[in-house]
């Protein structure tokens, strides 16, 4: 077999393979765009998201600009304005510093850059097909730069494929304008999406103001500051209480050194110090802003920078929990105003629960009541079985698991159904989100509409609730909207998927809300329980329900 030829790379391939690494989705180029204009000292940028950015990406700002000639100098290969000498890379201040983001996203698409920084009488307008330069003339411009990429990845069909919803791909770029946004408070942000009305971030003295107008001043309301160094390695921030957590790193917002960072060894470091506190599995909304000094820190490890590497992630871990700790000696008064969740299964550490005083005896409905069919409802234990007596057998109902079997059931089988499945509600819900929360949400708009959940965008950070599914609480009912909105991000897509979800985290709160059931209530939930479908388990599994026989008793008592 004769081998091939060994060739240099063409530049337009060399381009192209660079482009992968730096430009994986709409959301990579909105990001390079966005720190370009905050190294160009913008106080004003605005983001414009077509189609998921498939259409189009546009990143305006009113920074320094460009000349002509370090407009077209900046389109090439490892031009930067921003690194001179290997030393700098030891200590970068600047969000840029690799020079590969421009000419990596203009060889994507159709890449026109519009730009002026006072110096001559016009302003430059650069267009790049595909990373061949087709046009450079004047324009008229204020001072600043727009940069747009349309038609990415035509050329690239493997890439295209990879691509998700337009929803998702536009809450990508959400989220990373959020990123921005909690890095840089002062600066004035608007977004554009599709036609919606934009969403704005405007100048903020500081940081708790600028989370405020991404999740809603109620919700700040429930964070924490947080503060604490060693080692000269410094953090501050905030982060929720143990009770308000989600199920993913939706509202995980971690900094260093100014730079907004989705890095897995700090994730765990994070997680190991938090471990203690907050229920295993579960998230608390944080956003933490870390400084390292130079040289406990290497920026420079990945083509987006997304990661970085840290020379000593367990001093991280130490300080946090030592932050963690000051929190909670100066937060627990505070904190019993909270309502407490009950135990999750396998869930809260028993820590957590102590830290909440949350006691879980029920005091209450030990009356026995007659029940048709198989038995005899006795009381209630812990809050949180349903004692049964049922001919020879003592049965216990696991009310979480059964309740969640019920509406799981109910929510599939009133799918669809005329009328069915929804109750309107008397007082529409305003539910406080962040913008990419909103998307999120709204991509599942038809599948929760299917299920009797009716809600619009209210514009800015708040959704609209008119509707919910039959059955669910009206109390619950902004909660669990939060709860769902962060934690669909990627997933679930299929109806059973979000069935499951809804039902998981309707039953957590409705029970967490009233743990201590009226007979009536039992009664109802013991017979839904004996009519549904594969009654014998939660959707996740879990049995919901035990016997004791007689026999088991007699043994147990040694009469056997
Ligand atoms: P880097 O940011 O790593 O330097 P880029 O390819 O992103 O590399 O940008 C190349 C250069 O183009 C920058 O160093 C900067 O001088 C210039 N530039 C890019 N975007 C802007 C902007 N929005 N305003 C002013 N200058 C810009
Ligand atoms: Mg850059």
């Amino acid at each position: 077999m004769s081998s091939r030829p060994v060739v240099i790379l063409s530049d337009r391939l060399v381009d192209l393979i660079a482009a992968g690494e730096v430009v994986e989705r709409p959301a990579s180029v909105v990001k390079e765009l966005v720190e370009n204009s905050l190294d160009a000292s913008a106080s004003r940028i605005t983001v414009n998201i077509q189609a998921g950015g498939t259409r189009l990406v546009q990143v305006a700002d009113n920074g320094v600009g460009l000349s002509e000639q370090n407009a077209l100098l900046a389109i090439e290969r490892h031009a930067t304005s921003k690194l001179t000498r290997a030393e700098d890379l030891e200590d970068i201040l600047t969000m840029g510093f690799r020079g590969e983001a421009l000419p990596s996203i203009a060889a994507v698409g159709r890449f026109v850059m519009e730009t002026w920084d006072g110096s001559s009488p016009s302003g430059t307008r650069v267009v790049i097909w595909n990373g061949k330069l087709s046009k450079v003339e004047p324009c008229a411009r204020p001072r600043g730069t727009t940069v747009s990429l349309s038609h990415i990845f035509r050329n690239i069909p493997a890439r295209r494929k990879f691509l998700r919803s337009r929803g998702t791909e536009t809450a990508w770029c959400m989220r990373v304008v959020e990123e921005s946004a909690l890095s840089r408070p002062e600066v004035h942000f608007e977004v554009h999406v599709d036609r919606g009305s934009p969403t704005t971030f405007p100048p903020a003295s500081d940081l708790r103001d600028r989370i405020a107008a991404l999740w809603g001043a109620a919700d700040v309301r429930g964070l924490f500051p947080l503060e604490s160094e060693l080692d000269g390695i410094r953090v501050s921030g905030f982060i929720s209480a143990p009770n308000q957590t989600y199920g993913r790193r939706s509202r995980h917002h971690v900094l260093v050194n100014g730079r907004p960072v989705r890095d897995p060894g700090l994730n765990r470091a994070i997680s190991s110090a938090i471990s203690s506190v907050y229920p295993s599995g579960r998230f608390p909304a944080l956003v933490l802003s870390f400084h390292f000094p130079a040289g406990e820190l290497d920026v420079n490890v990945h083509p987006s920078k997304r990661e970085v590497r840290v020379r000593n992630l367990p001093v991280v871990s130490t300080l946090l929990k030592r932050a963690i700790k000051d929190l909670h000696n100066i937060t627990s008064p505070v904190r019993r105003d909270y309502t407490p969740q009950p135990p999750a299964p396998g869930g809260l550490a028993s820590e957590g629960n102590r830290l909440f005083g949350a006691s879980c005896v029920s005091g209450e409905a030990t009356a026995s009541l007659p029940m048709e069919g198989e038995g005899r409802v006795i009381g209630q234990f812990l809050g949180t079985y349903i004692l049964v007596e049922a001919g020879d057998d003592l049965r216990l109902i696991d009310q979480h698991a059964a309740h969640e079997r019920i509406m799981f059931n109910r929510l599939l089988s009133l799918r669809g159904e005329e009328g069915g499945p929804s109750q309107n509600l008397i007082i529409p819900a305003l539910v406080d989100l962040s913008a990419s929360e909103i998307a999120n949400l709204l991509e599942k708009k038809d599948i929760l509409r299917s299920f009797g959940f009716e809600f619009e965008d209210f514009g800015g950070t708040q959704v609209r609730v008119t509707a919910v599914p039959a059955r669910i609480s009206e109390r619950i009912v902004y909660d669990l909207l939060k709860s769902l909105a962060a934690d669909f991000g990627k997933g679930p897509d299929l109806p059973e998927e979000v069935a499951l979800l809804i039902s998981s985290r309707a039953c957590r709160m409705s029970v967490a809300a009233g743990r201590n059931l009226s007979p009536m209530e039992m009664r109802r939930l013991v017979q839904d329980l004996e009519d549904a479908e594969a009654g014998f388990a939660c959707p996740h599994g879990r049995p919901t329900s035990v016997s004791l026989t007689r026999t088991d008793l007699e043994r147990l008592f040694k009469r056997r």
